[in-house]
């Protein structure tokens, strides 16, 4: 039952020939949380172990309220609701992201407007999002890439100035934190995932952090398929009915349960991310003074989680090399997001705002190693030589 991280490795002749891109992390707990979950005969959603997940996030947070959703796109797809985006609504993205952060939007009869991203950290460029405001801008949703927190004391304020909502896309940001508070508890509205490629994970799932009480009863609301299920079971209401919008955001408490296990050991996790992080980090300081690599920069406010060790290498044709030595070395390296400017459906549902010339430039440079908590500094090193070996 014990599934430690020895059970699940691989032989030690094979441990640096295949090296996945990411890998799940279990501690052991998960199969005895999913077997109290089961005999407890409540295995739908809002259980037990939905309210402890629930109420770690909202305290780590410290936020109003924290619902657990079936993945980050549904916590997306509820905050858009929440945030009263009417057809023709402008919220200002990244194109630098995952499709989620759009179609959200679109779903509304919203318009995503792409902007540009930093240089520095692949974030939204703050200094940008002015100039794509306009009458019909309700929103802006920064995406912490990598885990790296958004510039959020200019994004707040912008918002803040022309009275707009902020759905932070914080996917990726669980354990960040930015100017010592965590990502995620900035904006009206974050939304977080479990999915089985992210840090802390449950296969399938997500969270949506509510940070402003006046939107807390409605999202329970649209939670729960558009009913007020939830006052009634606390007894705030004597009747179970209709009463808005909504759908089935919640995951069942199994998925819950195993989620409880991974937040028991989420700083295990990240500190594990981050030894890893630091070692490619350190190794490839040399290539980068020589002005082969470009490693990924963490600005002083930022406290990252260690989601995505990346390098920016000099073009197409150099990322193609590198990636297939990787491979051919048995090592699943990989590149990232299509631009979502350029992609068929955000041509057709979106609008780019001012020229995306670092989102252009990067997403054809950019090289994603492989990083998981239980990866070993053996298989780090081997990764590092061959990368090395395919540059130089
Ligand atoms: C992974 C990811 C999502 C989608 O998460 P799901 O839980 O799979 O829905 C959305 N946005 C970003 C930036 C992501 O990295």
């Amino acid at each position: 039952m014990n599934l430690t991280h020895k059970a699940i490795s691989l032989p030690p002749d094979q441990a640096v020939r295949n090296i996945p891109f990411s890998s799940l992390s279990t501690s052991g707990d998960e199969f005895f949380y999913i077997e109290k979950a089961i005999l407890s005969g409540h295995i739908i959603g809002d259980g037990y172990y939905t309210k402890l997940c629930q109420s770690w996030l909202k305290e780590y947070l410290g936020v109003e309220k924290v619902l657990l959703t079936h993945s980050c796109t549904a916590a997306l797809e509820m905050a858009f609701i929440l945030a009263d985006i009417q057809p023709g609504d402008e919220v200002i993205m990244p194109s630098y992201t995952f499709v989620s952060t759009a179609n959200s939007v679109v779903l509304r009869g919203g318009i995503p407007i792409f902007v540009d991203i930093r240089p520095d950290t692949l974030n939204l460029d703050e200094t940008k999002i002015r100039s794509a405001i306009t009458s019909k801008t309700k929103a802006i949703a920064p995406v912490h890439y990598a885990g790296l927190g958004c510039e959020m004391s200019e994004i707040s304020k912008i918002a803040h100035q022309y009275d707009l909502r902020v759905v932070e896309d914080a996917a990726q940001g669980i354990c960040s934190k930015y100017d010592d508070q965590p990502v995620g508890s900035f904006g009206n509205l974050a939304a977080f995932s479990f999915h089985g490629t992210k840090n802390i994970v449950s296969g399938e799932g997500g969270a949506l952090a509510i940070n402003d009480p006046s939107l807390v009863d409605r999202a329970e609301i649209i939670w729960e398929k558009g009913t007020n299920r939830s006052q009634f079971f606390r007894g705030d209401v004597d009747k179970y009915t209709w009463v808005d919008v909504g759908s089935s955001y919640l995951p069942s408490d199994i998925l819950a349960a195993f989620l409880w296990s991974q937040l028991q050991q989420a700083d295990n996790i990240t500190q594990r991310r981050l030894s890893i992080w630091n070692r490619y980090h350190q190794a490839f300081e040399e290539l980068e003074r020589n002005q082969i690599v470009q490693r990924p920069v963490v600005p002083k406010i930022c406290q990252h989680n260690g989601h995505i060790y990346y390098l920016l290498v000099d073009n197409l044709k150099t990322r193609s090399q590198v990636l297939s030595v990787l491979k051919q070395n048995g090592v699943q390296a990989t590149f990232h997001y299509v631009p979502l400017h350029s992609a068929p459906a955000g041509r057709r549902y979106g609008r780019q705002s001012g020229e995306l010339v670092v989102t252009e430039d990067i997403c054809d440079r950019i090289i994603r190693l492989p990083l998981f908590a239980n990866m070993t500094f053996e298989e780090a090193d081997f990764i590092i030589s061959l990368v090395y070996n395919s540059l130089l």
